[in-house]
């Protein structure tokens, strides 16, 4: 048991890489928060796993894009818990469309749950907690288009980019309070966020321009998430691990 009696925050853990992540954590022996924005029956399945694996387990509402919400949602913590060990930052969406067709609302939007979202919920959870525990790891969730840019998702190829900055300054800022910080980068997960593009293979998307040929798993992403959230990584902070099937090598592969 690696997370034994840790008490962990995953945002989006209602369903898709957020779900596995919550259950993979809570077989590590950590109870879990476990944040959702509009699916309140799905995240309670999610917990209700999690009870029935023996751990503790809670859900918590949040629209990440309102830094009110955000507030909120640590208050609600802090009435449930003296501890949070680990956040998981993995809240996120995107959409896509040609970049000059994009409004600036749309924009911010995007923005705001991906990076934003995540900034707000590092600073609450530093700010009340891991400070004064001395003790914490914030994993990030990005993307391989954090690096590799796609066509037709500027805004959420900037904000994943944005959020591997927020990653590194962070780690370099918070090593002072022995709080880890890293990144997490997926390539093409089969979830609801992408099931339609997978399962069409776009022109610019799909197995074919993935070395190993396949989309991933979301359980496949647990492992390196328990790592960095384990103290198997004491002196791991301000890297990004990448699972993605070698997909961010295609566009200099042949
Ligand atoms: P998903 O299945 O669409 O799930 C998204 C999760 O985020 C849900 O739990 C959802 O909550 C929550 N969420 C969405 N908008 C929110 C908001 N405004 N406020 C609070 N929570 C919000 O997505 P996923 O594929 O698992 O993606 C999870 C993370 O992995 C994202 O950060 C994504 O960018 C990243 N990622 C995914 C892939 C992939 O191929 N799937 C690849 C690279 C990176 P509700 O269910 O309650 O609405």
């Amino acid at each position: 048991m690696r997370l034994q009696n840790k008490i962990a925050l995953v945002t989006g853990a209602s369903r898709g890489i957020g779900e596995a992540l919550a259950l993979g954590m809570a077989n590590e022996g950590a109870d879990i928060f476990v944040h959702y924005h509009s699916k309140p029956e799905l995240a309670k399945a999610v917990a209700e796993r999690i009870r029935a694996a023996g751990r503790k387990a809670w859900t918590i509402k949040a629209d990440v894009q309102d830094p009110r919400e955000i507030e909120k949602m640590f208050d609600d913590i802090e009435q449930q818990s003296d501890r949070l060990d680990i956040l998981v930052n993995n809240a996120g969406f995107e959409f896509g469309k040609p970049l000059w067709e994009f409004s600036a609302e749309e924009w911010d939007s995007i923005i705001n749950v991906n990076l934003r979202g995540a900034f707000l919920c590092l600073k609450h959870a530093v700010h009340r907690f891991m400070r004064k525990q001395q003790y914490g790891k914030i994993i990030n969730i990005s993307s391989i288009h954090d690096q590799v840019p796609r066509k037709r998702f500027a805004p959420y190829c900037v904000s994943k980019a944005g959020l591997l900055m927020l990653t590194k300054a962070a780690a370099q800022e918070l090593a002072e309070f022995k709080i880890h910080v890293n990144a997490v980068s997926p390539g093409a997960i089969l979830t609801d966020m992408n099931r339609e593009a997978i399962e069409n293979i776009g022109p610019d998307f799909g197995p074919r321009n993935i070395p190993w040929r396949r989309v991933g798993e979301t359980d496949e992403v647990v492992g390196a998430v328990v790592y960095l959230a384990s103290d198997d990584s004491s002196y791991v902070t301000g890297t990004t691990i990448y699972i993605d099937g070698g997909y961010r090598l295609h566009t200099i592969r042949k």
